[in-house]
């Protein structure tokens, strides 16, 4: 078993590398990618680590992008932290998520709510902090009682105390990841567009642009949405991948490797994400 999207403390997670390793291992997992939220923290770190690990780790990222108001989550394999454009792009995402985290609160203390940017969570890199964090901070305080009524009510898109943040495109992240060497793949395709004609006309538009992959095996999907998904691979020469988007504690409901234990992906997809990653190239 693999899961190729995971989330640590360097975004908005709740474990360290170490710990997510650890719990890969003792689930006996064979291969991983750590994807964070626009950091690449992770990558020297679980290198370093997995070394001496019977464990297949991929360098990995999670690049925040918009495109016409709507989340568009690029992934990135293979990336060299060193190489391209990728981390100059990803300073920048940092540089407005911090100052939008300021906003956020501020929008929310005009709201009533009385919280800090000192009572969000701790992580390991303090400007990544999203909507998560602040989400936690509103159940500690004890506004909510669930990270769900904090986004329906507050969070989303939309809600009073939702605020944009200045983003990059789908496509200079497509290209940001190809420039530091990795491949460019659309995360979780049915929060782009949940029409299936809409999410085609945009998964195409952005093949044109050097798209390379598509997750396919994701918690959230039905058998029906996967079924779609494998199509759609197919048809526009797609590698297909899969993971969990384990959070810890922030999204409760899903574990590593396995979403909601229906999730299993096979090694064999990170093999085949290697041949694309090389073909890609
Ligand atoms: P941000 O990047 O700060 O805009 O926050 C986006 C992140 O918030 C997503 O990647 C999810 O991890 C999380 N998120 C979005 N919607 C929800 C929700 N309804 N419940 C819990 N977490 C959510
Ligand atoms: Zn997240
Ligand atoms: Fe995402
Ligand atoms: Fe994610």
């Amino acid at each position: 078993m693999i899961d190729l999207h995971v989330h640590s403390r360097f975004s908005d997670g709740s474990f360290t590398i170490p710990e997510l390793l650890q719990l890969a291992q003792e689930k006996g997992m064979s291969g991983i990618a750590i994807t964070d939220h626009d950091d690449l923290h992770s990558i020297p770190i679980v290198q370093k680590l997995t070394q001496n690990m019977d464990i297949d780790a991929i360098p990995g990222v999670e690049v925040s992008t918009v495109y016409n108001q709507i989340d568009i989550h690029m992934l990135g394999y293979f990336i060299d932290p060193k190489k391209g454009i990728l981390q100059e792009k990803l300073d920048f995402l940092i540089d407005s998520r911090y100052q939008r985290n300021l906003e956020m609160i501020k929008r929310l203390n005009d709201l009533g709510y009385e919280i800090s940017y000192e009572m969000l969570p701790q992580n390991d890199f303090a400007r990544n902090l999203g909507r998560p964090h602040i989400a936690e901070a509103l159940l500690k305080a004890g506004y909510f009682n669930t990270f769900d009524e904090v986004f329906k009510k507050l969070l989303s898109r939309g809600k009073a105390g939702y605020v944009d943040k200045e983003g990059i495109t789908p496509i200079e992240g497509i290209e940001a990841i190809r420039s530091s060497g990795g491949i460019p793949v659309l995360a979780h395709p049915f929060y782009c567009y949940r029409d299936r004609r809409l999410l085609e006309e945009f998964v195409a538009y952005l093949v044109d642009h050097g798209l390379g992959g598509i997750e396919t095996y994701y918690v959230h999907h039905t058998r029906s949405e996967t079924e779609f998904i494998k199509e759609i691979a197919q048809k526009y020469h797609l590698v297909t991948t899969g993971g969990s988007d384990f959070h810890g504690r922030y999204k409760p409901a899903i574990d590593l490797g396995t979403g909601r234990g229906s999730l299993y992906i096979d090694h064999s997809i990170l093999d085949q994400l290697k041949v694309a990653h090389e073909q890609y190239l």
